[in-house]
C-alpha cells in the first residue's frame, strides 16, 4: 500500500497497523480473487450476450403507465432474464415487492389444494414459515389445504436421501430447495449439489416441480440452478441480480408453464404477463443486471477477506477462510455482545449514507432477542449493499453481506477491525 493510499485510509479513521494487517491478508488472497474476477468476466459476457440477443434498445427504457399493455422494455427484460438465467421464460417485475413475495407467488400459483410441498434441505428462510403456514398466518399455503413436509439435512451437511425418498408421496407436487444457508448453520449448496438432489428427486418422481430459492446465489457461480434441472429459480432484485441499482422487485425464471402460473396469480387470471406497468424503474433493472456480475464479485471478495481476517484473529467463521463460495453471506461468531456491536458500528461508519448514525440493538418483531443492524444504503433494506446484522444473544454471531464495490467492502471490514482493536476486543499480535 503506498503512502498516499495509507493517508487516505488514515483520514477515514483506519490506523497504519490495521491497514498493514489487512494488506497481508489481501496479498494472501490473490489467487482466490483472480478466480472471482474470472467468474465475473464469464458472467459479464453472459449478460451482455443475452442483452444483444434480445436486441435491447434505448426504447426499452421508456417505461409504461396504467395497464402497461405492450410494454416492450418489460417484455424484453423478461427475455433477457430467461436467456441469462437459463429458463424458458421469466417474470421480472417491480410489482413483486421482495424475495419473500416472489417465493410466495411461485408457491401459491403452482400448488393447488390437496398438494404437498416438500423441503428436503431443512427449515426454509424465516419469512417462508408464514408463507407455508409452519407458523399460522393469514393467506398461508396451509389455509388453502396445501400441506408441508420437511426433511432435515444430516449433521455432516449431506442430504438424507432415505428420508427424502420416504417423504415423497403421490401428493408431493413441488420441492423447494434453498440455495443459500440464510441464517442457518448448514453449508450453502453449490449448483452441482442442487443438481444431484434434483436428479435424485426426478429419478423417483419425474413430474415433480423443483423450485430453488436463489436469493444471494446469483452470479456466484458460472451457472444458475436451471442448468441442473431446476424448474423455477426465484429471487429478489434488491439482492444480487439488481446490481444495487434496482430499487425494488423480484424475479421468477424457469419452465414456461410455471412462470405462466405465477403471472396469472401476480396480476389476474386471464391477464397474466400482458399487464403490469414498468413505471420509471425499468432502466435500473437493465443497468443493475448489467453491473450485477461485478457487484457480486466485490461482495464475494469482501466476504472472503472478512473470513480470513477474523479467522486469523481466532474467531469462528462460516464459511471458513478457504471454503468455496456459493452465496455472498458471511457469518462471524464473536462470543461477546461488545464485539458484535463494535463490528456493526464499523460497518455503519464505513457507509456512504447514514455513516454518522450508531446502530442500536432493538426488539424487532419476529425475533426472540434484540437485533442489531448496520446498513447505510442507497436502497432501503438492500442487502447487496454492505450490511450486517446479528441477534444480540449467544453465540453473538454477525451475518454480513454485500458491498457494491470491493473497495467499499474492504473499508467496511477494516473499519470493523479498527473498532474492535480500539476497544481491546481483539489481539492483533
Ligand atoms: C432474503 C431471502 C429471502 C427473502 O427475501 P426478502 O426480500 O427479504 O423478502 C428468502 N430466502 C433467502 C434465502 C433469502 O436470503
Amino acid at each position: 500500500m503506498n503512502r498516499q493510499l495509507k493517508e487516505q485510509y488514515r483520514r477515514l479513521g483506519i490506523s497504519e497497523e490495521v491497514c498493514e494487517f489487512g494488506e497481508k491478508i489481501e496479498i494472501s488472497l490473490k489467487e482466490r480473487f483472480e478466480e472471482i474476477d474470472n467468474r465475473a468476466e464469464y458472467n459479464q459476457m453472459k449478460v451482455i450476450r443475452a442483452m444483444q440477443q434480445h436486441r435491447v434498445s434505448a426504447e426499452c427504457f421508456n417505461g409504461s403507465s396504467g395497464y402497461g399493455y405492450s410494454d416492450m422494455g418489460r417484455d424484453t427484460l423478461e427475455k433477457v432474464y430467461a436467456s441469462c438465467f437459463g429458463g424458458e421464460d421469466a417474470l421480472v417485475r417491480p410489482q413483486i415487492t421482495c424475495g419473500t413475495h416472489a417465493l410466495a407467488l411461485a408457491l401459491l400459483s403452482n400448488l393447488r389444494p390437496g398438494d404437498e410441498l416438500l423441503s428436503p434441505v431443512g427449515k426454509p428462510y424465516d419469512t417462508l414459515e408464514e408463507v407455508i403456514g409452519i407458523r399460522p398466518s393469514k393467506g398461508s399455503l396451509a389455509e388453502y389445504g396445501i400441506t408441508y413436509r420437511q426433511v432435515d439435512m444430516l449433521p455432516d451437511g449431506s442430504f438424507d436421501y432415505e428420508a427424502i425418498r420416504k417423504a415423497l408421496n403421490p401428493r408431493t407436487k413441488l420441492v423447494t430447495i434453498q440455495r443459500s444457508k440464510g441464517y442457518a448453520t448448514r453449508p450453502t449448496l453449490s449448483v452441482a449439489r442442487i443438481g444431484e438432489l434434483i436428479a435424485f428427486l426426478k429419478g423417483i418422481r419425474p413430474e415433480l416441480i423443483c423450485m430453488v430459492d436463489n436469493c444471494y446465489g446469483e452470479f456466484t457461480e458460472e451457472e444458475e440452478p436451471t442448468a441442473v434441472g431446476a424448474d423455477m429459480i426465484v429471487g429478489s432484485l434488491i439482492k444480487n441480480p439488481g446490481g444495487g441499482l434496482a430499487p425494488v422487485g423480484g424475479y421468477i425464471v424457469g419452465r414456461k408453464d410455471c412462470v405462466e402460473n405465477a403471472a396469472y396469480r401476480l396480476t389476474s387470471p386471464g391477464l397474466g404477463k400482458e399487464v403490469g406497468a414498468s413505471l420509471g424503474v425499468i432502466q435500473s433493472f437493465y443497468q443493475g443486471l448489467f453491473l450485477a456480475p461485478v457487484v457480486v464479485s466485490g461482495a464475494l471478495k469482501g466476504a472472503i477477506f472478512a473470513a480470513n481476517i477474523y479467522e486469523r484473529l481466532g474467531f469462528a467463521v462460516i464459511p471458513d477462510g478457504a471454503e468455496s463460495r456459493h452465496d455472498i453471506i458471511q457469518a462471524i461468531t464473536f462470543r461477546s455482545p461488545d464485539a458484535l456491536l463494535a463490528f456493526c458500528e464499523g460497518i455503519q461508519e464505513a457507509a456512504p449514507v447514514d455513516s454518522y448514525v450508531r446502530p442500536e440493538p432493538w426488539a424487532m418483531p419476529g425475533y426472540d432477542s434484540d437485533v442489531v443492524m448496520a446498513a447505510g444504503a442507497f436502497v432501503q433494506g438492500s442487502s447487496i449493499e454492505l450490511s450486517a446484522d446479528g441477534p444480540v444473544k449467544p453465540p453473538y454471531a454477525v451475518y454480513f453481506q454485500g458491498g457494491l464495490t470491493w473497495y467499499h467492502a474492504k473499508l467496511g471490514i477494516l473499519k470493523t477491525l479498527q473498532k474492535l482493536k480500539e476497544r481491546h476486543l481483539v489481539n492483533m499480535d
